[in-house]
């Protein structure tokens, strides 16, 4: 079996930001998760009026990794491009690409 693509990021460590709404009062509020599975099974309180009713939006996931603050267009973008790269570039060249974005994503702290 061939080495992994080279995606170091598992979801265990990552804090993932849920959008929900309130059934009785329509508030849309975030909640930031400290883990993936913390999120699954619970439902946050309406911080408006307080209503245990809400639900869970799919209309936003955004997950903060090691380095606080990919957004999901970012991570997205990101795995896009090295499977585009994986399909005709060879694995020097991807090992190239993904240390020069991690040296990016340094410089742009
Ligand atoms: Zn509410």
């Amino acid at each position: 079996m061939p080495e992994g693509a080279g995606r170091g990021a598992g979801t265990e460590t990552e804090m993932p930001i849920y959008e929900y709404v309130c059934l009785d009062c329509d508030n849309q509020f975030d909640r930031l998760w400290p883990t993936v599975a913390s999120a699954q099974d619970q439902q946050p309180d309406c911080p408006a009026c307080g209503s245990g009713t809400t639900r869970r939006t799919m209309s936003r996931v955004a997950v903060l990794g090691e380095l606080g603050g990919l957004t999901p267009q970012e991570e997205s973008a990101s795995s896009a491009e090295t499977a585009k790269a994986a399909s005709y570039t060879p694995k020097e060249q991807i090992d190239t690409l993904q240390a020069n974005r991690q040296r990016k994503r340094e410089q742009g702290r």
